[in-house]
């Protein structure tokens, strides 16, 4: 095993790390940290500290680390055929079977899984899907996609620009011009406060309409949207918005793409977020839960509606050229299935339900009168806590004071794992789906002292 010291050296020499300050991390102002082992919902680092892991890595490994069922299937695949393509109607048992137990957990309306390796690629492909579908109907001028203020869609150029923070913009030229950007459904962040919920919602429908009034309906192809907003803050949607929002879409002709890379697969307490909150979209985008980060594996699910139109598209112009090395391969379709399997197994959609209810519970006890706590809020287990420098008059922390990085630091030291969101003071909880109410309970006794410790 290679000594510490030379480990972080290597690292800080050779590794180019995502969402990094790359200066701080060179010059040894950040920590490299080295993870070593994983069961269940704790990881060990190279120090051997163990810890909790209330993000699930990046809200991905669902069934928890460790899971001997997924290695296994993983190994198995890999003996028997490592790869072989998807290209020109090639495919693997894996993909297959992996392709019907998709569908068999879609909502009914849904027709076909492309697979591709990431939520971000999954998402390039639903716009590719868009702007084919648009061509073949003979409207090549409704091409805009519309996507929300603190969405997250990935981080290409088209994803990076439907992305709606401006950390996944800033120096990198985005967003692209076909995209633009509509109102969060984030009713604690509501610019006038004297607005209900209900009021709230006719707002956001208010600033939709208005949107695709100046940009032409005729130009605009689809709405993308989280069921619940993930990256950032976390935020469930106010009541009657999907059903709102839908109305408007239906009346201008725009395609729905529900992107479910965090929500798919149980993380709200249903299998679907686009169940949970009755949204009935042309695409589904899926990831992270698919195979609870065991290999990299998404997918882009079609609606029956579009796939006809996919089809007769192919009757007209040939064989649809898009296409991945790496779409389904059967290393991640192995893997899928066995997470799937678990999901099932372990009833591990239900416990995502009732272990959220609980948590949600016991961050609200513990920290939900404290004096700078503004909302705690969560669906399932997804779940954040959003602090601010007066809860009267909702006055938020100036960012420079770093308040969520610390409360993170603090919380780390008691052995949790939350996630600082990038925009806003809000740690982030999303564990994995085996979570007890026993660990639930921990993780917000341990919050209540990191956040005393700082504030
Ligand atoms: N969509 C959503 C809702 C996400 O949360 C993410 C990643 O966190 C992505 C897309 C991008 O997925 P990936 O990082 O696998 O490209």
């Amino acid at each position: 095993m290679l000594k510490n010291d030379q480990l972080d050296r290597w690292d800080r020499e050779n590794f180019f790390h995502p969402s990094t300050h790359l200066a701080q991390f060179a010059r040894g102002e950040a920590p490299s940290r080295v993870i070593q082992t994983g069961k269940d919902c704790h990881i060990t680092d190279r120090d051997g500290n163990e810890l909790l892991d209330a993000f699930a890595g990046l809200y991905c490994v669902n069934v928890g680390y460790g899971r001997p069922e997924i290695a296994e299937a993983i190994a198995e695949q890999a003996k028997e055929l490592a790869y072989y393509h998807a290209y020109v109607g090639h495919g693997t048992e894996a993909s297959i079977t992996l392709a019907k137990m998709v569908l068999d957990r879609a909502p009914d309306h849904m027709s076909k899984v492309y697979f591709g390796l990431s939520g971000s690629d999954a998402n390039e492909t639903n716009i590719k899907l868009v702007w084919y579908y648009n061509n073949i109907l003979g409207r090549p001028e409704k091409k805009k996609i519309i996507s929300r203020w603190r969405g997250y869609h990935g981080s290409g150029l088209m994803t990076g620009s439907l992305t709606g923070l401006h950390l996944f913009h800033k120096k990198f030229d985005l967003p692209l011009e076909q995209v633009i950007h509509t109102e969060a459904p984030y009713y604690y962040r509501r610019e006038n406060t004297d607005m209900t919920e209900e009021d709230f919602v006719g707002h956001c429908v208010y600033e939709l309409e208005q949107l695709i009034e100046r940009e032409g309906a005729d130009t605009i192809a689809a709405f993308i949207g989280e069921p619940a907003l993930g990256t950032g803050g976390l935020v469930p949607p106010p009541a009657g918005y999907w059903e709102a929002i839908q109305k408007v879409l239906e009346k201008h002709d725009i395609l729905l793409i529900a992107d479910e890379v965090v929500t798919g697969f149980g993380r709200l307490g249903s299998m679907f977020g686009s169940d949970h909150y009755g949204i009935k979209p042309d695409l589904i985008t899926i990831a992270k839960g698919l195979t609870s980060a065991y290999a990299p594996l998404s997918g882009s699910i079609v609606s029956d509606k579009m796939w006809k139109v996919l089809e007769q598209g192919t009757d007209e112009n040939g064989p649809i050229g898009h296409g991945w090395t790496y779409s389904a391969h059967p290393i991640g379709a192995a893997a899928g299935i066995a997470n799937l399997k678990l999901i099932d197994d372990l009833n591990l959609v239900q416990n995502a339900g009732t272990v959220g209810a609980h948590f949600k519970a016991a961050l609200k006890a513990e920290v939900g009168d404290h004096a700078h706590v503004g909302e705690v809020r969560g669906e399932g287990l997804l779940c954040a806590v959003e602090f601010v420098k007066d809860p009267e008059t909702r006055t938020f922390f100036d960012p420079s004071e770093g308040i969520g990085a610390k409360l993170a630091g603090a919380l780390l030291s008691e052995g949790v794992i939350a996630r600082a969101m990038p925009q806003g003071d809000i740690l982030g909880f999303a564990p994995p789906f085996c979570l007890t109410e026993a660990q639930a309970d921990e993780i917000a006794t341990k919050l209540g002292r990191a956040v005393r410790s700082v504030l």
